[in-house]
């Protein structure tokens, strides 16, 4: 579904990505974690083309990423098939729930407002929100925006969803049903890229689970091996922060 090969980047003299190869299968949940500044981010963005590279290419689903933005019209086909959730929940504040989720299959799939209703009323269901379509942004939880997030993700059928600390910006007590929703996702056989700190919902999750360091995969594998029996000392010793 996912193939990086090789994939150099820089900001500025800061080489963010050093020759990093990935390849995420169909159906395949891969959590990424690592520390703060080790180039997470940037990684998963290079995924649907909102980062440049340098060098190395990128093919999702078939569509094909070039280095310095010479990607052509594969980009908008990237940007299409996959979703992408980020730690703010970035809904439009002045739409409706009901209209943050139809708006882009209306405008960028073409479909009609019915099919597009009713696959949002379908959506924020399996979200578990179908009683707020009404409401605004800001007459929302927190937990409850981010699920709206996921259900707009949702509407444009992506191939592959891409989620960049979903929970960080949440109150604990609204962290688990966003996860909830996404262990659903994961369930139904979505390809997921995730960048989290949650690793209780990693290591039952994730079918792999890949440590970043300094713009390296430094080490990769199932979670009960990279979480629980690291073999690298930099994993080590990031874990022991965090776990
Ligand atoms: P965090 O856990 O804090 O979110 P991260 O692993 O996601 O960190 P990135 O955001 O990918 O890290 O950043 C990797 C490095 O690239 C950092 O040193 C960061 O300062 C730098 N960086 C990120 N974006 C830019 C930018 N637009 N311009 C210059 N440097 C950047
Ligand atoms: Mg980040």
């Amino acid at each position: 579904m996912v193939r990086l090969e090789k994939i150099n980047k820089y900001f500025g003299k800061l080489h963010v990505m050093q020759d990093i190869d990935l390849e995420v299968a169909p159906g395949e949940v891969v959590v990424i974690v690592g520390a703060s500044g080790s180039g997470k981010s940037t990684l998963i963005r290079c995924v649907n083309g909102l980062e440049e590279f340098q060098s190395g290419r990128i093919e999702v689903d078939g569509n094909e990423l070039l280095p310095d933005g010479k990607s052509g019209k594969s980009l908008q086909a990237v940007r299409t098939e996959v979703g992408m959730v980020f730690q703010q929940f970035n809904l439009f504040p002045h739409l409706s729930v009901l209209d943050n989720v139809t708006l882009a299959p209306r405008k960028v799939r073409g479909w009609s407002r019915d099919k597009a209703l009713e696959t949002a009323h379908r959506l924020l269901e399996r979200v578990g929100i179908e009683d707020q379509a009404d409401k605004y942004p800001s007459q929302l939880s927190g937990g409850q925006q981010q699920r709206v997030a996921l259900a707009r993700a949702l509407a444009m059928e992506p191939r592959l969803m891409l989620f960049d600390e979903p929970t960080s910006a949440l109150d604990p007590e609204m962290i688990g049903e966003v996860l909830d929703a996404m262990r659903e996702l994961a369930k139904d056989g979505m390809t997921m890229m995730i960048v989290t700190h949650e690793m209780g919902f990693a290591r039952e999750v994730a079918d792999r689970v890949i440590f970043v360091h300094d713009g390296q995969i430094v080490e990769e594998g199932p979670p009960q091996e990279v979480l629980d029996n690291p073999r690298q000392e930099r994993t080590q010793a990031f874990l022991s922060r965090v776990l």
